[in-house]
Parts: C-alpha cells; sequence; structure tokens
C-alpha cells in the first residue's frame, strides 16, 4: 500500500499548568509561559476538515525529524538545535527525542477498540480438537497400511484400454497480451483488471482510503492517504495452431488377451495419451473381491479358477493381488 502525503497541519498541544491551548509550533505556553512536557501530547485541532499549511518553512521544519527536549531544562528544541534556546546547554547529546510516526485521532474521540483475542477457553477447545483430529488420522492410515492376507480364486476379469486422437488445428484462446505466444493471431483486445500494484502505473486507477494525521513530533501533523493502485492490462482473444483432442477410440474385452484400439492417422492428426485398466473378480470363503491395476503383465495371469493371494486392508480393499505360490 503506498502512501500518499496529501500536505501538513497545525496540531495543538494543551499546557498542563494552565489548561491553554498552544499552536503545535509554539514550545512554551503562551498564557503562563511553562515549557511543553515530554508527556503532553500533540493533538488535532478539527476532526474533520484539513486546513493545510502553505508556509514552506513549517513543512521543511516537519520534515527534518521529531523535536527533542532539553536534559537540563527540558524545553522543546528542533531537531537539529545543537544548543537548548532556552538554557544554552549543549544539547547534542542525552536530549530526550519526541515520539513521532503515531497517528493521531481528533481531540476528544476514541481510539479504535484492539481487536478481540482468543479466549483461553476457544484456544484449549482447539488444540484438544487438532488433537483428537491427528489421533483419527493415524487410525485411518494404519488400518489403510494395515493388511491381511486372504486366499482367493479368480472369478473373472475385464478390460479397457483407450488411445487419444489429437488434431493439429486452428483453436481461438484468450489470454493477457504479454502471454500470448508468438506467431498467434490476435483477435480483439480488451483492457481488464489484473492485479494491485504498490506504486503508480500506466492503465491504473488510484484507489485511496480516508487521509489520516501522523505525528511528526514537532507539532505539526502530516495528512497522508493509503492508496493502491488498480492496473488494467490487455486481455485478449487470439487464435493459433495446436494439437487438441478431437476423438477417444476404445477397446475393452472379458478376455485375458488385451489389444489397444487401431486408427490410421491422416497428416494432421496423432495419438495422444493412453490409458489401461484392468479388473479381477475374486472369490474367497463366500466374500468378493475386486482389484484394479494398469499392470497388464498381471491381468494376464488371472485364469479364471487360478489361486490368488490377496493383501485386503482393514476397510475390505484389495491392497495388492498376486498368483499363489
Ligand atoms: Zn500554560
Ligand atoms: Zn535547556
Amino acid at each position: 500500500m503506498a502512501q500518499k502525503i496529501l500536505g501538513y497541519i497545525q496540531l495543538v498541544w494543551t499546557c498542563d499548568h494552565c489548561g491553554t491551548q498552544n499552536p503545535g509550533a509554539i514550545k512554551s505556553c503562551t498564557s503562563c509561559g511553562a515549557p511543553q512536557p515530554p508527556d503532553v501530547q500533540f493533538t488535532k485541532v478539527d476532526p474533520d476538515t484539513f486546513d493545510f499549511i502553505k508556509d514552506e518553512a513549517l513543512i521543511r521544519m516537519a520534515q527534518s525529524g521529531p523535536d527533542k527536549h532539553c536534559p537540563y531544562c527540558g524545553t522543546r528544541n528542533l531537531a537539529e538545535a545543537q544548543t537548548c534556546v532556552q538554557c544554552g546547554s549543549d544539547i547534542t547529546v542525552g536530549a530526550k527525542v519526541r515520539e513521532s510516526g503515531g497517528i493521531l485521532e481528533a481531540q476528544g474521540t476514541a481510539q479504535p477498540a484492539e481487536p478481540p483475542k482468543l479466549s483461553r477457553g476457544v484456544l484449549i477447545f482447539l488444540i484438544l480438537g487438532l488433537a483428537v483430529l491427528c489421533f483419527l488420522m493415524v487410525i485411518f492410515i494404519s488400518n489403510l497400511t494395515r493388511t491381511d492376507q486372504v486366499s482367493a480364486v479368480v472369478s473373472g476379469g475385464n478390460w479397457q484400454r483407450s488411445l487419444q486422437i489429437l488434431a493439429y488445428q486452428q483453436v481461438s484462446e484468450r489470454d493477457w497480451e504479454s502471454s500470448i505466444p508468438a506467431g498467434a493471431e490476435i483477435q480483439s483486445c480488451s483492457l481488464e483488471y489484473r492485479y494491485n500494484s504498490d506504486t503508480p502505473r500506466a492503465n491504473a486507477t488510484e484507489v485511496c482510503g480516508e487521509p489520516y494525521t501522523i505525528d511528526t513530533g514537532t507539532g505539526i501533523g502530516q495528512v497522508v492517504q493509503d492508496c493502491v493502485y488498480r492496473v488494467y492490462e490487455n486481455y485478449c482473444t487470439y487464435t493459433t495452431l495446436a494439437w487438441i483432442p478431437i476423438d477417444t477410440l476404445v477397446a475393452s474385452g472379458q478376455d485375458l488377451n488385451p489389444y489397444w484400439p487401431s486408427a490410421s492417422l491422416s497428416e494432421t492428426q496423432r495419438f495422444g495419451t493412453q490409458e489401461e485398466r484392468y479388473t479381477i473378480y475374486f472369490s474367497a470363503n463366500g466374500d468378493t473381491y475386486t482389484y484394479t491395476t494398469s499392470d497388464a503383465d498381471l491381468y494376464m495371469l488371472a485364469e479364471p479358477g487360478s489361486a490368488w493371494t490377496l493383501e485386503v486392508n482393514q476397510y475390505g480393499s484389495v491392497a495388492s493381488a498376486a498368483p499363489a505360490r
């Protein structure tokens, strides 16, 4: 978020001896002459309006850094002062620098409330919940991995092999102009919102929050606004040549001789991804089990009636299967 400076305003401070409100830049009370103590804060004059300072010298003073208090007499001095304007002491060491950088509220308005903290009860409840969840996960994983051996007989099976056919065709796509591949033909573009930037950019709209005032420690407040820049970029429709799936050939059967589907391809076609899936059915002591694999060699051993050994997990799923030896 970029901080944009709108200008500088006079602040005030209230004398804790006589209650007089003094202009921020004035360092001793205009009524009783008491110096402003380090713990007396600056406040805003008016909560809603900003009467910006035009005096360049005052603005330079606000930019030169927070004032400091003489370690001997307590008088406020400018940041660059070497000796105290009141007592003439050397104040290059030991001076108390005023706090600065804080956000000022108008006099009398409340500070924003602290965000609510998680109560202790809720925290304990969350930790307990997490522990229970971890415990259940451990049980779940151990049930998945813990298996029993089951002797079974193959009762049947089936296979399916599929083959994708791709064609080199003109396709229409949409993307940001900077990401469009070379050689593509751009049809049309329009500006669309893409991201937020902290710094001004071309084709960006500025979105700013409410102005607020920062204590510079000099009796002058810096009025700023937090801004972001919504950046718009060209989003385009373009055409390009690409390999795209136009068909999927499928062969399937219930025998032990799987084969790949065949096709004659034209010059602008080629095969894409191929997939194979084999399912073997078993029966064991009245129970039935199903095992699915992509291992063609294993499937071709699944002669109906042959004896196999299965590893069955605690949820009844077959984790692995192999012919019995
Ligand atoms: Zn006073
Ligand atoms: Zn002094």
